[in-house]
């Protein structure tokens, strides 16, 4: 993982003054970084009988579109509101300023599913329990959270708990 995070670029004061911003893009442009990314999670996946892998928008797409189709398993998208063109179920939650909104089609998921939520960074772990609660909401089994990089001084981890937390990298 050392040639990921050489590749992973520190912008300070992005999006807003204060927040480091870990940019996963050069990760994607190098082919056999990204390559090494979605391998490694799908060497953990393998064989736990997944059947649907989430992602949240938008960076959460990209990590989980190559990892559900590396273990043949369906994508389902966790998307910002007036998204998804049919009937949804939603989640509110807090944000460090206000409040935000996640959706995700009423019938992408259910009881019959295994399901790991793929998200690029795990920061707070705010957005990723949301998310994690509306596939429970449609009453889908979350097993994990995968995601590339984890900021862990800000406790994501705890927050998430007791939905283990799977991160490659760590700040
Ligand atoms: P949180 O809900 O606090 O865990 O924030 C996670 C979401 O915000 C993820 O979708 C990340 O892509 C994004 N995010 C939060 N902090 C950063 C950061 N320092 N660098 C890049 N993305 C971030």
């Amino acid at each position: 993982m050392q040639r990921v995070r050489q590749l992973i670029r520190d912008v300070p004061n992005f999006p807003e003054p204060g927040i480091m911003f870990r940019d996963i893009t050069p990760v994607l442009e190098d082919g056999q970084a990204f390559a090494q990314v979605i391998d490694t999670l799908a060497q953990r996946y393998v064989g736990q009988k997944l059947t649907k892998v989430a992602g949240i928008e938008s960076r959460g797409f990209i990590f989980a579109a190559a990892l559900a189709y590396r273990l043949g398993c369906g994508l389902v998208i966790v998307r910002k509101p007036g998204k998804l063109p049919r009937a949804t179920k939603s989640i509110a939650y807090a944000l460090e300023y206000g409040e935000g909104t996640l959706h995700v089609h009423a019938d992408a998921v259910g009881p019959t599913d295994r399901v790991i939520l793929v998200d690029d960074l795990i920061a707070t772990g705010g957005t990723a329990a949301a998310a994690a609660k509306l596939l429970a909401d449609c009453g889908a089994h979350v097993t994990e959270v995968a995601a590339v990089i984890e900021l862990t001084a800000l406790k994501g981890r705890d927050l998430l708990a007791p939905l283990p937390v799977h991160a490659l990298i760590a700040y």
